[in-house]
């Protein structure tokens, strides 16, 4: 979708985010092509050769994101042969779903395992008429956001195109027939900004109406705040909404939370959550989880109103989900309240998450890479 207001330059290939640090997996080792990882216009490649008309492309999809199809064989009016030749040369899905977990709110997890023995989690998450799903973009994180689940082990790699869509469509499986997703978030491990290149091709199905159909406004990507990959997300010039993972007020204590602040800054972050705001005309959003004695002063909130008072954005709250292992606390009720009534008194347009699926390790900031281990074990 186009946007009404100028977009920015393309940003320099200097300027990209460091990707390499955690490659793509290879390409499938066997004959056989991953579909989901395809775009359509390698589709339809792959149809000439074989001597077929290119709209078996958008049938194709259709069968895949709209009708959830698993397997060619079911894909029932397309020529048997067409049918046989397809699942000759290509896979649909590459990924299992290894455990499946249910918490009594509505919010389902599935534990995704890769071709390569990775394993990754996202969730589904209902609040009344929203089937919301949040996805991972990498196996584990670099980021190492001390209050986090998900970098405790590191970063093993990036996630493929395809492994990104496959998530969507394991977690779109889960809903009645009639049931449609309606928004998605890139909030599950990894950092989606350090991975864009293949978040965007995955967030391209996502959008696009021959493939899940949802408007990019109700699509919305968490960064911890790299500069360079906000500016490159803002010159693609789809109205994605954006979500900075704050955390604190000021330098200080953000690089005690936040360690790659240390080579960002705040100013930095701010700036370029500035730019995407200009461009885009989208609002911000920025994320503060809120760590009981660490960050959840009167004297933080004050500071925080300070920095957010000049923009436009929205303030979510996330009270810290507790992560096994770690020393934080989620701070007591009346401190929450505290810190709410200093942003609202100072006419910041606040919010507090309401806690989901926590009961089964699907919150905020939960999810992980190795659940067998505890991660004090592993340090020893
Ligand atoms: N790397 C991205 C996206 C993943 S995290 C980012 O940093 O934004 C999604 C949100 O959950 C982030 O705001 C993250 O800081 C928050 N989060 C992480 N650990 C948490 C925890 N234990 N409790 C509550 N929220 C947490």
């Amino acid at each position: 979708m186009a946007l009404s207001l100028p977009v920015r330059p393309m940003i320099s290939e200097q300027s990209e985010p460091p990707e390499p640090s955690a490659p793509v997996v290879s390409a499938e080792p066997a004959a056989r092509q991953h579909l989901l990882a395809m775009d359509i216009a390698a589709l339809r490649e792959l149809l000439c050769q074989l001597a077929e008309p290119a709209f078996r492309a958008e049938q194709i999809r259709r069968w895949v994101f709209q009708r959830r199809a698993t397997t060619f064989e079911g894909m029932s009016d397309l020529p048997k042969k067409l049918r046989d030749s397809l699942a000759e040369r290509l896979v649909i899905f590459r990924t299992q779903t290894a455990l499946h977990q249910q918490s009594n709110d509505g919010t389902e997890k599935l534990l995704v395992r890769l071709a390569d023995g990775g394993e990754v989690e996202c969730v589904l998450l209902r609040d009344g008429n929203r089937r919301s799903i949040c996805v991972s973009s990498q196996v584990g994180c670099a980021m190492g956001c001390v209050f986090c689940a998900s970098g405790l082990d590191g970063v093993q790699r990036n996630l493929t195109r395809g492994e990104i869509v496959e998530q969507m469509l394991r977690l779109q499986h889960l809903l009645a027939p009639a049931e449609r997703l309606s928004h998605l978030v890139m909030m599950g491990m990894g950092e989606p900004l350090a991975n864009l290149t293949e978040v965007l091709a995955a967030l391209d199905d996502a959008r696009s109406p021959g493939g899940l159909g949802m408007s990019p406004r109700r699509i919305t990507i968490s960064t911890v705040g790299i500069p360079a990959a906000m500016d490159r997300l803002a010159a693609r010039g789809i109205p994605y909404n954006l979500a900075v993972s704050l955390h604190a007020p000021n330098d200080r204590l953000r690089t005690q939370l936040v360690p790659v602040n240390a080579k960002i800054g705040i100013d930095a972050v701010l700036a370029a959550a500035d730019r995407y705001f200009q461009t885009s005309g989208r609002r911000l959003t920025f994320e503060y989880v809120l760590l009981g004695g660490v960050n959840d002063s009167s004297h933080n909130a004050r500071q925080l109103a300070q920095v957010l008072r000049s923009r436009a954005v929205m303030l979510n709250v996330i009270p810290y989900n507790p992560v096994a292992g770690l020393p934080y606390v989620t701070p007591a009720a009346e401190a929450i309240d505290e810190f709410r009534e200093i942003l609202e008194a100072a006419g910041i347009n606040v919010q507090f998450r309401q806690r989901k699926g926590d009961e089964i390790q699907a919150a905020c900031g939960q999810l992980r890479r190795n659940r067998q281990t505890l991660p004090l074990a592993e340090k020893t």
